[in-house]
């Protein structure tokens, strides 16, 4: 079954829920392993989901952002490292295909190739700058050639690069300090990924980091010129925090079914009766309903928002991630408390969730910015 063929959001929820499962089961070879979850990535293709974002003009479905973030919920219950590493694709193409930003010529090839399975990531972070979101300068640089760019530098943090088709690397131009992005397809020589992912969180996003000696594409392939730290209002930044709700989701799931059978013989029945436990239980649904309607409602929101309405809504997206991560942080520890201390077997689920979720807080933008931007807009 491909998700082309379901026609509305809850048949379509309900197919991400059977590959979800499929998910959960390789999660944990792949974090213990620290590989890349291939597999996963290979069944969200065949399903047709990595071309569910393309918009109608291109042939593709268009789905909505509210609908793009319950997909992406559904994916973390599964495997986290999975939704992250696919919700960057996802959200990339439908931010390309509302705001038009690339040559039209571009965007179109780019979408032909999605719909036959390519995929793409944004690789903007290098470790002299730490996050991009901050103003920090690429320098990474490209040299105009004739008619090509010549494109070199080290890019870190560049998620799913085991199976990314092009690369969208941004550079500083040499001669105008202008900064861009440029467009890297995965077979252009002088390519090369350097495994350094080693991170605890996350594991299976094969994060690595990207080496450019001496890359040359065609002029064309400067795809847009941006402005460092001064990224506009991006709806589809909220597949991150969809993917920390659903692997607080996975946690509390499983942490209510330990309660459930868990009986030690210093108790009648199982520990899901005791009061304790009861209030961690409702402290943790109230976590989530919170969470989820926070997210749901600001995605709504862009949905239904013309372009200037969206531009006005960087607050609220911002907010949107600072709580539902950090709510998504909370869950994750009130469901180990209930387990106990074997929430950290290493064969525990529990363990894994933990260090996922801590990942959320380092993906943009971070806390401290969108305090700063909320306290910003209440004084003005
Ligand atoms: C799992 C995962 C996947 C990722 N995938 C991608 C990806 O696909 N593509 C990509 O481009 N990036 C990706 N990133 C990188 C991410 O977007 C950040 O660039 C990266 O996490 C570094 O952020 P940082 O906050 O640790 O770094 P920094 O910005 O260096 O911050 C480190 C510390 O210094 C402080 N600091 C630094 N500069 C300033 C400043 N100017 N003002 C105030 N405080 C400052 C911060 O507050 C923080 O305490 C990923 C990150 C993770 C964790």
């Amino acid at each position: 079954m491909r998700f082309q063929e379901l026609k509305t959001t809850e048949e379509r929820l309900e197919l991400m829920s059977t590959l979800s499962e499929r998910f959960s089961k390789r999660a944990a070879p792949v974090d213990e392993e620290g590989t890349f979850p291939f597999d996963n990535l290979n069944d969200l293709k065949t399903s047709g989901y990595t071309a569910l974002t393309v918009p109608k003009r291109y042939g593709g479905e268009e789905i909505s952002l509210y609908e793009l973030v319950c997909l992406q919920e559904y994916i973390a219950r599964g495997d986290g490292s999975t939704a992250l590493s696919i919700g960057w694709h996802m959200g990339i193409i439908q931010d390309l295909g509302e705001r038009n930003r690339w040559k039209e010529s571009m965007f179109k090839m780019m979408c032909e190739d999605v719909r036959n399975g390519a995929l793409i990531n944004n690789c903007a972070s290098e470790r002299q700058t730490g996050s991009p979101t901050r103003g920090g300068k690429p320098t990474t640089t490209a040299v105009k050639q004739g008619k090509h760019w010549v494109v070199n530098g080290r890019k870190t943090f560049t998620t799913m690069s085991p199976m990314l088709d092009y690369f969208n690397v941004t550079a500083t131009v040499a001669e105008s300090e202008e900064v861009g992005y440029f467009l890297i397809p995965r077979s252009t020589d002088g390519v090369e990924i350097e495994e350094t992912w080693d991170s605890i969180a996350m594991r299976g996003t094969g994060s690595h980091d990207l080496v450019l000696k001496d890359v040359k594409i065609e002029e064309d392939y400067l795809v847009e010129r941006v402005e460092p730290g001064n990224k506009g209002a991006s709806g589809w930044l909220l597949h991150i925090p969809a993917c920390y709700l659903g692997i607080a989701q996975a946690a509390r799931t499983y942490a209510i079914q330990f309660a459930k059978e868990y009986s030690p013989n210093s108790i009648k029945g199982s520990i899901i009766d005791l009061p304790n436990v009861q209030q961690k239980v409702g402290e943790m649904e109230f976590e989530l309903m919170r969470a989820r309607h926070f997210l749901h409602s600001v995605a709504k929101q862009w949905d239904e928002a013309d372009e200037e309405g969206r531009n006005r809504m960087k607050p609220e997206l911002g907010a949107a991630k600072l709580a539902v991560t950090n709510s998504a942080i909370e869950v994750v520890d009130l469901a180990m408390r209930i387990v106990g201390a074997r929430s950290l077997s290493e064969q525990n689920p529990l363990q894994r969730y933990y260090r996922d979720v801590r990942a959320g807080l380092h993906n943009p933008p971070m806390d401290d910015m969108t305090i700063m931007l909320l306290a910003k807009n209440a004084i003005k």
